[in-house]
């Protein structure tokens, strides 16, 4: 569960990104978080990930207020949040293998582990015929797809997802967006922050709307892009 409580960002001391945001989300959510540019759907995403803590209020994950824990305990809260971008952020020098076995290696996983998990998470992306690629010789579609095989590795309960689609032709941006369904499908909740309106009708499920920090319309059910 993840819930926000009376939440505000003031950056700089000055510039409220979030003005007051409360907000519950259950496992095995799938949720479309739009609104315009600036409207702070980032702001959302990066308190989860404890990349910043609020001004005021609460960000809790499974009852943990994100602003207790200690810098130590970060690492273990971020396996248990895959995140993926809209620019990819793969390693350009390494091998669809090897981009998903890092994650797995930074953690000190022995060689056997990797070698039995790397193969099953990129075949849940349908990559398998690609270990050996590098990004500059996969398709947009396919780098975003091993951008989720990385952002898997550690089995989280959660998935956020930045503007996933921002770099991808229509036909790519269903071919993700079917795939987050299908992770959220064994369980997993996802978070999708994004601009793309066929997008978030096609996925016809709950679709926070924020406008200048503030949610300012939350469609439990079958939610339309509406700004
Ligand atoms: P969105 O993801 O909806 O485009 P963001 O959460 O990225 O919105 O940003 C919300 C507002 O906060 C924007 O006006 C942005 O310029 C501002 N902002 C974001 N990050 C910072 C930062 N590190 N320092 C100052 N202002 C920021």
């Amino acid at each position: 569960m993840i819930q926000f409580k009376e939440v505000f960002t003031i950056y700089d001391n000055d510039f409220m990104a979030l003005d007051g945001v409360n907000l519950q989300i259950k496992d095995g959510e799938f949720v479309s978080i739009v609104g315009p540019s600036g409207a702070g759907k980032s702001t959302l995403l990066r308190l989860l990930t404890r990349e910043i803590t609020p001004s005021r209020g609460e960000v809790m994950v499974d009852g943990v207020d994100l602003s207790q824990i200690s810098g130590n305990e970060v690492p273990f809260l971020r396996r248990k949040i895959g995140t993926i971008f809209q620019d990819f952020k793969l390693l350009t020098s390494k091998n669809a293998f090897e981009n998903v076995a890092f994650a797995l290696e930074v953690c000190g996983a022995p060689v056997e582990e990797i070698e039995e998990t790397v193969p099953k998470v990129l075949s849940v992306v349908g990559l398998n015929d690609k270990t050996k690629s590098f990004p500059h010789q996969m398709s947009g579609g396919e780098r975003q797809r091993l951008a989720i095989a990385r952002a898997l590795i550690h089995r989280p309960k959660i998935i956020l997802a930045d503007e996933p689609t921002g770099n991808l032709d229509l036909v790519n941006s269903y071919d993700v967006v079917k795939l987050l369904m299908k992770i959220n499908e064994i369980g997993t909740t996802v978070i999708l922050a994004t601009h793309n309106r066929e997008i978030v009708n096609h996925v016809g499920k709950r679709v926070i709307s924020m406008e200048r920090g503030k949610v300012v319309r939350d469609q439990i059910e079958q939610g339309k892009y509406i700004i």
